[in-house]
């Protein structure tokens, strides 16, 4: 069965809650796509207007972040379960911004993993070379570490589910997209490692983005390679052109 293309948006922390709700009015038409999945990952305090301003529509709501215990003295953070309670349906986790800037490591990635499934939220895990290790050549070394030890101990049925997106950090919010085949490269080696660490069935059925760059002169030609089944969008998603993108096979 064809895997549903999926496209999300990465906010980052950008929108007030007011401006949040005026984006999501100013994409209501344009992002309408029924063969494509659409997602605004959103910062947490924009989860509650967003989810209000996108409903009756084809648009989910995502988050950026959460804790990995459910409640108790943890000032300042959210929970999965109140994402959840809150509408959220999917999470990014494993961003590269989150690695580096909040010393996020593989272990409480890999936590935090098993929490959104516990939850009912779906993860959009997130992995990528530096641009030194790229130039180095252990691209996908560098990648099998991380999706190994971000999945220790998670079922094949919870990764047929999820989503992966492979973001090389030298293309995040710098302009340098991958090249289509260079993606498509990496994007297949994620997949022939989900065949090996569980089996074809699960591969088959785990969508895997591409993210770094993505635009809506780039998006088609991404989304046209067989391995990479949607985006992850940070700056483009948060201007008129998402729209583009989502209808990029229009
Ligand atoms: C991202 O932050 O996930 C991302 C891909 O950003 P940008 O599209 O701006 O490169």
């Amino acid at each position: 069965m064809a895997r549903r293309k999926i496209i999300a948006g990465n906010w980052k922390m950008n929108m007030t809650p007011s401006e949040a709700v005026a984006l999501c009015d100013t994409l209501k038409d344009l992002v309408k796509n029924d063969e494509v999945d659409v997602v605004y990952c959103v910062p947490a305090i924009d989860i509650v207007p967003v989810a209000q301003a996108v409903k009756g529509s084809n648009v989910h709501v995502g988050a950026e972040n959460f804790y990995i215990e459910d409640k108790g003295a943890y000032t300042g953070e959210i929970s999965a379960p109140m994402l959840k309670d809150a509408g959220v349906e999917f999470v990014i986790i494993g961003h590269s911004e989150r690695r580096e800037y909040f010393k996020e490591d593989d272990c409480f990635l890999n936590k935090k993993v098993k929490k959104a499934f516990e939850a009912g939220i779906t993860p959009i895990l997130c992995c990528g070379e530096s641009l030194e290790q790229r130039e180095m050549d252990v691209t996908m070394d560098w990648i099998r570490l991380q999706i190994k030890s971000d999945l220790a101990g998670v079922t094949a049925d919870q990764v047929k589910s999820m989503v992966i997106a492979y973001e090389p950090i030298w293309a995040i919010g710098t302009g340098k997209t991958a090249t289509s085949d260079q993606a498509q490269e990496v994007c297949k080696g994620i997949r022939d490692l989900i065949a090996e660490m569980y089996d074809a069935d699960t591969a088959e059925a785990v969508r895997i983005q591409y993210g770094g760059s993505m635009n809506a002169g780039n998006a088609a030609e991404l989304l046209s390679k067989p391995d990479i089944d949607g985006g992850l969008i940070g700056g483009a998603s948060l201007k008129p052109d998402f729209g583009k993108i989502v209808n990029y096979n229009k």
